[in-house]
């Protein structure tokens, strides 16, 4: 089996309802769906329920969900709420970490509470500039992973999907050379061999991605996609990233 892509974009805080039924419907005019490719897009929890009613050639995530299914959480949104909306949600990303000082052990409950409800997790994890050059890039992101997992069974690591984004790298307009993508990518795959034996793991790269470097990012042989922040909220960037990997997938 060829590889699978997945082209997800990060719309953070932009974008009210409408404007995000009217992307996402216009992006789904922008490109033919074909084997091995999947498009999600994730906006704010306030434009989920009006994108469900569109065609699903788009799937649909969330940002962040809580660990608790229900109760007295002012202001929280549960994986219960999301499962009647979305396929994805976004676990972990390094804002939720630093902004929301979001731990490994929150990041452990909302990865375990998300396979409950069956939501597929996309677990980021990535490394700041000072860890990258003081030499402890693979300390942290095996740190990260393996507390993530903690106390999750194995059939259902199956189902996480990793999106390594070098905080680095994040809005900065500087990103990971292919080859150091591919570097941490191929690191993270082994210790998938520990962390969860026999269970299959699609890594998505993130951190200023752009038309005009995803075509060779994605293209390295573990990089199954990308995490797109800012060039995903421009028709016109993010569905040219679409159409490099459609590109890669029809050599
Ligand atoms: C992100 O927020 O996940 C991200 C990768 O952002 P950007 O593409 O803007 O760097």
């Amino acid at each position: 089996m060829g590889k699978e892509y997945l082209i997800a974009g990060n719309w953070k805080m932009y974008k009210n309802a409408a404007e995000s039924r009217a992307f996402v419907s216009d992006l789904a005019g922008t490109f033919t769906q074909v084997p091995g490719l999947a498009v999600a897009v994730f906006p704010p929890f306030t434009a989920l329920a009006g994108l469900r009613s569109l065609d699903g050639k788009i799937k649909i995530g969330a940002q962040n969900m809580f660990y608790e299914e229900k109760g007295a959480f002012t202001g929280e949104i549960s994986p219960l709420m999301l499962q009647e909306l979305v396929d994805y949600v976004l676990i972990g990303h390094s804002e939720r970490r630093e902004i929301f000082k979001e731990s490994d052990e929150d990041v452990n409950k909302k990865i375990r509470m998300a396979l409950q409800f069956n939501l597929l997790p996309v677990l980021c994890v990535g490394e700041t500039l000072q860890e990258r050059e003081t030499g402890k890039t693979r300390a942290k992101i095996e740190r990260q992973l393996e507390k993530a997992l903690h106390g999750v069974a194995s059939r259902d690591s199956g189902k996480i999907i990793i999106a390594y984004e070098p905080i680095w790298a994040i809005g900065t307009g500087l990103n990971a050379t292919p080859k150091q993508a591919q570097e941490v990518h191929h690191f993270i795959k082994g210790l998938w061999r520990e962390l969860a034996p026999g269970q299959n793991l699609q890594i998505l790269y993130g951190g200023s991605v752009k038309p005009e470097n995803s075509l060779e990012l994605l293209a390295q042989e573990d990089v199954a996609g990308v995490l797109v922040g800012g060039a995903s909220l421009k028709i016109e960037s993010f569905s040219a990233i679409i159409q490099n990997c459609v590109q890669l997938l029809k050599q």
